[in-house]
């Protein structure tokens, strides 16, 4: 019932919600300058989780002068073995609160408590991984008779880093951990939907990260992201988010001549060819669209099934997606958890109702979950959707919801010309147990990162980035380290 969901998110909640919910700046927790605050729910019983600190521009310039002074004064004469250390600690304490910080996510997110768990394993290994990238990270000399010069690399100071509420406490490591590393101050903004996590990943890690070194400022895109990215003493700025947002932060950006990485949207195709095993590639398109309920920028929500094995697939995906608990992310059975907020179920359906008028047949899904007890919570059924033409806006646009759209093909060079007819290339798959195919259709989709035979799998050291509307840099490697610094050559004069 309703009573019994919200009675076990109560109690969790106690449990878990951090004591700070105020902005985290210079080492210290404070109001923002206005005093106001902002609610953030629970996606799942619709109840108000805490309120947090609502940051405006005052707060901005208050965090970006804490860092600079961080910068200035100390952080700047570490040594990569002394951020090295850092990292790694960061990375323990992250591991010893594992269950918690998960617990956080799922009641802030909505995010199953098995997704959840796998995230903030990941955010342990991030810190571990740009703990060890420290010392790959070197500069270069350049010299023959009569010249010699040196390439060092520096790290801008201050950055400017910008997160959403998909992933939150990933995508907080995503961006710290190599800023971090390459020797910056951070001033953060984590979503307004998703703030809790980060502010108790700051409680934990509080007294091993000096003081003005990690900035957080909470609150609204337009009220603190904005005037984040268009702060002059703010040297470089990463975002990851909507294309839209991304776009104008590359405006604002601009004002300052500011250089900018970012993690964009994407609407990546999934193509299955003929030889592809039905039950294999059943359980990997499953996970590639409805994997934290859809909501993934590297999501696969376009399917390019081969006519030869359309029929035993899409009955297969059809099976799954109607098989798939939906409901409380809590409990550990459960598949599917809600969405991040109404807003978000929202703007799915209205998708779903655009994608209904231009001809769509619904195969799996498309409605609310038909269960009193999740009527309060901001569920979306699994939806699996043929029909549309590949020009719909459904099919064009990141819907970031649990729906996946079908097309069948049997001329590839037809096909690959409309998986690759979006504006996005963050991501792709292939599902074939043919190498050469593997390997042409890999090579022939526009996108940073393709997976064969599996989906979502991400591994350190395996750059992350879009191409096209996609995005600008890469994340997850060593060569991050370079997008986080600025080379400087040096030439000697010699006679
Ligand atoms: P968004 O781009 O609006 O928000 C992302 C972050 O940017 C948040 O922290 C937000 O507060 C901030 N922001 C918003 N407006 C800003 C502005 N004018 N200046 C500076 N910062 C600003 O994303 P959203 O509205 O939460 O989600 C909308 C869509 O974005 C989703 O439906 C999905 O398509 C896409 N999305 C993509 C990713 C991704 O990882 N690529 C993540 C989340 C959302």
């Amino acid at each position: 019932t309703i009573e019994s969901i919200r009675s076990r998110h109560r109690d969790a909640a106690a449990d878990v919600v951090p004591e700070h919910t105020q902005l985290y700046i210079g080492g210290e927790w404070q109001d923002a300058a206005s005093g106001e605050t902002f609610d953030t729910l629970n996606p799942t019983t619709g109840e108000v989780l805490a309120s947090v600190a609502r940051g405006g521009e005052a707060d901005i310039d208050r965090a970006v002068e804490a860092a600079w002074d961080a910068y200035d004064e100390e952080w700047s004469e570490t040594s990569r073995a002394e951020r090295q250390a850092l990292l790694t600690e960061i990375a323990d304490r992250v591991e010893e609160h594992q269950e918690e910080l998960a617990t956080l996510e799922t009641l802030d997110n909505g995010k199953t408590l098995m997704e959840a768990r796998m995230d903030v394993g990941g955010v342990a290994e991030q810190f571990r991984f740009f703990a060890g990238a420290t010392n790959s990270q070197s500069g270069h000399t350049r010299d023959e008779p009569g010249v010699h010069g040196e390439v060092i690399r520096e790290p801008y100071g201050v950055v400017g880093q910008i997160i959403p509420w998909n992933f939150p406490l990933a995508m907080a490591s995503w961006k710290l951990a190599p800023a971090l590393a390459a020797g910056n101050c951070s001033v953060l903004k984590p979503a307004e939907q998703t703030p809790l996590s980060v502010l108790r990943f700051l409680e934990i890690v509080d007294d091993v990260v000096p003081d003005g070194v990690v900035n957080v400022v909470t609150g609204y895109g337009e009220e603190a992201g904005d005037p984040l990215s268009r702060h002059d003493g703010v040297r470089k700025l990463a975002f990851t988010g909507s294309t839209a947002v991304g776009k104008q932060i590359m405006r604002n950006a601009a004002e300052n001549v500011t250089d900018v990485t970012l993690e964009l949207g994407g609407k990546s195709p999934i193509v299955v060819h003929a030889d592809a095993d039905p039950e294999e590639a059943v359980g990997v398109i499953a996970m590639a669209i409805f994997a934290n309920t859809g909501e993934c920028c590297e999501a696969g929500s376009r399917l390019f099934v081969h006519d030869d094995v359309a029929e035993p697939i899409l009955e297969g995906l059809i099976g799954a997606a109607e098989g798939m608990t939906v409901g409380d992310p809590l409990k550990e059975e459960t598949d599917v958890g809600p969405k991040v907020s109404q807003e978000q179920v929202d703007r799915t359906m209205d998708y779903l109702e655009r994608a209904k008028e231009g001809g769509a047949t619904f195969l799996a899904g498309g409605d609310a979950p038909d269960d009193e007890a999740l009527s309060n919570g901001c569920f979306v059924t699994p939806t699996l959707v043929e029909g549309l033409d590949h020009d719909h806006e459904a099919v064009q646009e990141e819907i970031f919801g649990p729906v996946l759209e079908v097309f069948r093909w049997d001329d590839y060079d037809e096909m690959m010309t409309l998986a690759n007819d979006v504006d996005y290339g963050l991501a792709g798959g292939v599902i074939t147990n043919d190498l050469e195919l593997a390997d042409r259709t890999a090579r022939d989709i526009e996108a940073g990162y393709i997976w064969v035979n599996t989906w979502h799998e991400m591994s350190p050291g395996l750059p992350y980035g879009g191409y096209k509307q996609s995005g600008i840099g890469r994340e997850l490697s060593v060569e991050t380290l370079d997008y986080y610094t600025q080379a400087k050559s040096v030439k000697y004069g010699l006679d």
